[in-house]
């Protein structure tokens, strides 16, 4: 029985990729029944001006009629938004008919500050209702929303401000963080005066967190506004499906954020395709995705994903720690939770708490927890697993693809999952592995190329470089003979079985004395110690290797290194470790412990302003950074 099962797991899905490929637009023609269009479109895929793929050419369609309208005369009632906030101790649970009518009073209102279809509007919002309210109303009348991670400061809202152009801010008097207000309106203020670009007008939620002055003729309170527009109709307008819905920047891991462009049909298509596909959502479930709506995964799967596909969607402002760290599976419980979305991050925060608070909760309503945005390390897998008891979904993919490439499409059929690897490409990903050197495909399994994807992207996937064609196609697009293929600028490794494992990045590769290695897999291999809750490994200049390994770790409890003999006697075990499982090559020349790792809002590791302060260089642009007190310490462990 067992055995005609699991030859039986290997079958659908394979032909079910393939033809994805090969019968690419018989395929994509039939998962865009899943959304509704107002005219139906002409050609499927244009692809006429490589790399350059146009989804559903001639197609109209809206992206908040498929996430909303649609779903009220069936489930109205139903709950579309829950909001809780164990900030200020509120929550707001709102039914698909309200989630129309809010969206339609804030329609209203950004049509009354002028704003038409193509205008931009930029969303500078905590995890409150209104922010989704907002994304909604602009793809309502096709206004393209460009929102901005509440936790970014002046300097980086100021050069998003100023590629977007937006003609309205929306935004609030400020956010809270474990129980403090967090002031957003001096930083809007400042952003707008260090701009180059200056909105005409700007709408802003008064939360009464923190005090607001107004700029008299542009500031417009959003609860006055609203009040003017409590029975306000406005239809959706219909957009062409190439219509850009949005643009969103990448995280600036390695550099300078790209700002990608997002079109509407193809990605309403595609996150329905994968909200059936892979993350098993049905209409009626609930949806709980950890992330923030200032990410791609925010956009993706707490805001348009489940509510294309009927699901309601919980919008959670708070810690996952707080007021104690078993609130995420409290909501769970409450709310019924199917699929949960979060990234390994989070888990690892979750890991130093203990594990018997969480098991309290009764979770059994979950179908799994999905987990994006960095490598998933075994430990956290397991532990994460062992507490839930639920499957642990590995799922890759980039702002710029706008949904999973890699991802196990348990939907269509049940997949083997398998350790450390995000899983199969997802339907219609033509995902290659590129030899760095040669630009051939490499087809024999276990040897390490670039992750790319050959032209055209599926539908979804980002369109171009906002006003910057030419940043795309220079970015992103290599020539190898006879095609163009698409670099992930990730490193990855297929197995026999067309699992794919992601090795890091392309830019985190190490050369220790002409050996290349990948710093992933030395972290994976020092956060093998039980000691150990996290690692950062970085390539540093050496005069005699060329580069040797650093590691810095963080300890589940700091006080074992909290003496010179504890630390020496760890590194030593942690030393030992590497050299056991990846050889003395592998062995980090210093292993130091740290309080906190330097870390972007969305939770990927500096490795390169990690590595530039243990060469005594300049880290660079660091206005994605979380904690600039980390690096500092970072900073000064290196030095002493
Ligand atoms: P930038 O492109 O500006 O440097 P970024 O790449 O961190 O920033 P994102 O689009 O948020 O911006 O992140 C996508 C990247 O995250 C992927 O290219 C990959 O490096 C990493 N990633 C995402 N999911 C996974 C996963 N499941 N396993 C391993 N790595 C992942
Ligand atoms: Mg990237």
């Amino acid at each position: 029985m067992e055995t005609s099962m699991s030859t039986r797991t290997d079958e659908r899905y394979p032909a079910y990729h393939r033809r994805s490929l090969q019968d690419r637009e018989g395929f994509w023609a039939e998962q865009a029944r899943l959304i509704d269009w107002e005219t139906p479109f002409g050609r499927v895929c244009e692809h006429d001006h490589p790399p350059f793929a146009n989804w559903f050419v001639g197609g109209k369609t809206n992206l908040c009629h498929n996430a909303v309208d649609r779903h009220v005369a069936g489930r109205g009632a139903q709950n579309a938004l829950v909001w809780v906030s164990t900030e200020v101790g509120q929550e707001r649970i709102i039914s698909f008919a309200e989630l129309q009518a809010e969206v339609q009073r804030m329609a209203a209102i950004l049509q009354a500050q002028g704003v038409v279809q193509g205008d931009r509007v930029l969303i500078y919002m905590p995890m409150i209702p209104e922010a989704v309210f907002a994304m909604l109303a602009c793809t309502r009348i096709g206004a393209i929303h460009s929102v901005v991670f509440g936790g970014f400061a002046s300097v980086s809202l100021a050069s998003r401000i100023d590629d977007a152009q937006p003609r309205v801010i929306v935004s609030a008097d400020g956010g809270s963080r474990s129980g403090k207000a967090i002031p957003y309106k001096p930083l809007l203020d400042e952003a707008i005066r260090l701009a180059a670009s200056k909105p005409e007008k700007v709408l802003l939620v008064d939360r009464g967190l923190a005090p607001m002055e107004r700029v008299p003729g542009r500031d417009i309170d959003y609860a006055e506004a609203r009040a003017a527009h409590l029975d306000a109709q406005v239809p959706c307008t219909w957009v062409e499906s190439t219509h850009p819905s949005y643009t969103l920047y990448t995280s600036g891991t390695t550099g300078k954020p790209k700002g990608v462009q997002r079109d509407t049909g193809g990605y309403a298509v595609a996150l329905a395709s994968s909200m059936r596909d892979i993350f098993q959502g049905r209409p009626g479930e609930t949806l709980f995705c950890t992330s923030d709506i200032g990410w791609v995964v925010g956009h993706s799967y707490i805001v348009y994903g489940p509510l294309i596909s009927g699901m309601a969607t919980i919008l959670y402002e708070g810690l996952p720690t707080r007021p104690d760290a078993s609130i995420w599976w409290r909501l769970v419980e409450r709310f019924k939770v199917t699929t949960m979305f979060s990234s390994p991050t989070a888990v690892r925060v979750l890991k130093k708490f203990d594990v018997d608070a969480m098991r309290r909760h009764d979770t059994s309503s979950l179908r799994a927890l999905f987990l994006a945005g960095e490598p998933l390390d075994e430990p956290t897998a397991t532990w994460i697993s062992g507490a839930l008891g639920c499957p642990i979904i590995d799922n890759y993919w980039q702002t710029e693809t706008g949904w999973p490439i890699l991802a196990l499409s348990n939907g269509v059929e049940k997949q083997r999952s398998k350790f450390g690897s995000p899983g199969l490409p997802a339907a219609g990903y033509d995902v290659k592995l590129i030899d760095e050197a040669t630009g051939q495909d490499i087809t024999a399994p276990h040897q390490k190329g670039v992750v790319a994807i050959e032209a055209p992207l599926p539908p979804g996937c980002l369109q171009t470089v906002w006003r910057d064609d030419e940043r795309f196609v220079k970015t992103y697009w290599k020539s190898v003979p006879n095609r163009l293929v698409y670099s992930t600028f990730d490193w990855g490794v297929r197995d026999e079985d067309g699992y794919f494992f992601i090795l890091g990045r392309t830019d985190d590769v190490i050369n220790v004395a002409g050996h290349r290695l990948g710093t992933r897999e030395i972290e994976e291999s020092v956060s093998s110690h039980p000691a150990i809750a996290e690692v950062a490994v970085v390539g540093v200049a050496d005069q005699l290797k060329g580069q040797v390994a650093i590691a810095f770790a963080v300890l589940k409890d700091p006080a074992l290194a909290a003496t010179p003999e504890g630390a020496l006697k760890l590194e030593g075990e942690v030393m030992k470790r590497v050299d056991e499982q990846l050889g003395a090559v592998a062995r980090p020349a210093r292993v130091r412990f740290l309080a906190a790792l330097p870390k972007t809002r969305s939770g990927k590791l500096l490795r390169r302003a990690i590595q530039a302060v243990c060469e005594g260089r300049d880290p660079g642009d660091l206005t994605t950074m979380d904690d600039p007190a980390a690096l500092q310490a970072l900073r000064e462990a290196v030095q002493g």
